[in-house]
């Protein structure tokens, strides 16, 4: 595996590549990687002839100063994971490489980007948008890798990709979970063994849900998981919304589409970690 920290080495190598007609999957990635980035490179490597991946902590996504300067760091570790999977490429660019200049494009894809993280994490999407459209600039690939633990993330860069007309395709990859449910995330790392065995409780909870909407409404749902989280103490849920699938808006009646995703926040732990879940209802 290469590991490339400059765009147009990457493209030169792509553009080779290409000219003999070969795919090219390509996996976004903050690094700090674990099973659930891996599951995302293990597909691409499937359905593609060359798999890139790229590692960068993107600064316009953070609203948060302190959160960015915390986010894990483990470069040598991804690379070696990396290898191991087979991924041919591995993307490290600098933050002088992606921004050589300050980005002053503004993404908005109202109704997407109007509810949940929107408003809490105010510039966030914004963020994603500037840093995904740039690598899939620097990138072309045939199809790019997304996890559904980001739901709202994939609606929002699929809108962007039509938005732009990149001629890519979005494939989004089912969440992958530690054995206790907990679905895997850098920021797990944060938390202690204690505080983890405590999270475990928000894909308990979210499970229990989907039988529990079999006889009981929306609003009731929404309330029976809420009230539950916060019940535990050191948990305490930001929002959880039911929303269609596709807008992402609040839906009031099980019956009022076929697409519909329950989307949680939950603080947890003394040094409150912010974890994010979701679960399909139908
Ligand atoms: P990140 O490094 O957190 O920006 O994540 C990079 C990609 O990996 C995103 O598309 C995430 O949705 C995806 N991802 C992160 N955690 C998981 C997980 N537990 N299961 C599946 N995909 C994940």
């Amino acid at each position: 595996m290469i590991i490339i920290e400059n765009k147009q080495a990457l493209k030169q190598l792509l553009d080779t590549e290409r000219s003999k007609g070969k795919s090219i999957g390509f996996v976004p990635t903050m690094g700090a990687l674990h099973a659930g980035h891996a599951s995302l490179v293990e597909q691409s490597i499937k359905e593609n002839d060359i798999t890139v991946v790229s590692i960068f902590v993107n600064p316009t996504q953070f609203n948060d100063k302190n959160d960015l300067a915390n986010y894990p760091r483990t470069l040598e570790a991804d690379a070696k994971l990396l290898e191991t999977l087979g991924a041919q490429i591995a993307f490290a660019p600098t933050a002088e490489e992606m921004y050589p200049e300050p980005d002053n494009r503004q993404f908005e894809y109202s109704p997407q980007t109007d509810v949940m993280e929107g408003p809490r994490r105010p510039g966030h999407f914004n963020g994603v948008c500037q840093i995904v459209s740039k690598l899939f600039y620097a990138v072309e690939p045939t199809r790019a890798y997304f996890g559904e633990k980001d739901y709202q993330q994939i609606a929002v860069v699929r809108r962007m990709v039509e938005d732009l007309q990149i001629p890519v395709s979005i494939v989004s990859c089912p969440i992958v979970r530690e054995k206790s449910g907990l679905a895997m995330s850098s920021r797990n790392t944060h938390l202690t063994e204690e505080e983890r065995e405590l999270a475990t409780n928000i894909y308990r909870i979210l499970s229990y849900s989907k039988f529990y909407a079999t006889n009981h409404s929306v609003e009731e749902t929404k309330r029976m998981v809420t009230d539950m989280l916060n019940a535990l103490s050191g948990l305490e849920v930001e929002y959880f919304e039911i929303a269609d699938g596709i807008t992402l808006q609040s839906i009031t009646s099980w019956e009022q589409t076929d697409n519909i995703v329950g989307c949680i926040t939950v603080y947890c732990g003394k040094i409150p970690i912010r974890l994010i879940d979701n679960i399909r209802y139908k």
